[in-house]
């Protein structure tokens, strides 16, 4: 199987077109969703109606979970909590149901998916480095593991100890296991602005993780059109 798995879409559409026609043109034959499909852009609904139209597997982000409860937006960031409060509003009833029902961990083939760490997933932890890695590790059943939430794309493999590694290629060991973050689709916080995602080949024992030019103008006119602040179209270009 090739597998596309993406995640962090934070409702931009035009990221995420990008991301599913590169997997497609790789002949991705199944998918999966790492969560914060919504909060932060200015499609909500397009992307959220996307994904459910994919069927796939997906895993619930700390906005998805934010973004569908009144009184949910706890998020402390102001800009944050503005979005996901405008996000609500746009959702149906039908959407945040929906959203509020998603797992935190879904173990698919050979390899276990969460938005933010298996250690206690929902508390939102990131993984920044090998300690937090190797927090999420000890709970690691399946050779492979495939997080989103920090926005960086990374990845971590555990032989005797755990070592860190920013390439965008790793061959599968039998020995080993691999925590990998995949970056976010919608908005990276690498210093890319570039849409992120990983091609997990289950056959080939290889994953690679794939940066996408994206129609960026729109995705920023679409914020500042909504009325969300300015500094959530502006950090797109910025990859920030
Ligand atoms: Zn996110």
């Amino acid at each position: 199987m090739r597998y596309a798995l993406f995640g962090d879409i934070h409702a931009n559409l035009e990221a995420f077109h990008a991301v599913l026609e590169h997997a497609q043109a790789q002949k991705c034959d199944a998918y999966a969703c790492l969560g914060d499909i919504v909060g932060y852009g200015g499609s909500p609904v397009e992307c959220l109606e996307l994904v459910q139209k994919m069927k796939c597997p997906v895993v619930k982000g700390n906005h998805d979970e934010d973004s569908s409860q009144v009184g949910a937006a706890r998020n402390t960031n102001p800009i944050a909590r503005q979005a996901q409060e405008w996000t609500y509003e746009r959702l149906s009833e039908e959407q945040h149901k929906w959203l509020q029902e998603l797992r935190y961990v879904r173990q698919i083939d050979n390899f276990t998916i969460v938005h933010s760490s298996l250690d206690r997933p929902q508390h939102w932890n990131y993984i920044t480095n090998k300690f937090d890695a190797t927090a999420c590790i000890a709970y690691q059943f399946t050779q492979l593991c495939f997080v989103g939430h920090s926005h960086v794309p990374q990845i971590y493999v555990k032989g005797q100890g755990v070592s860190s590694h920013n390439e965008y290629h790793v061959a599968i060991e039998p020995d080993k296991k691999y925590l990998i973050n995949i970056g976010s689709v919608g908005q990276p916080r690498d210093g890319d602005w570039r849409a992120s995602y990983a091609i997990y080949d289950s056959a080939e024992a290889i994953v690679n993780i794939y940066r996408l030019e994206y129609d960026i103008r729109t995705a920023q006119k679409k914020i500042l059109d909504a009325g969300l602040p300015e500094s959530l179209a502006h950090r797109l270009e910025q990859g920030s």
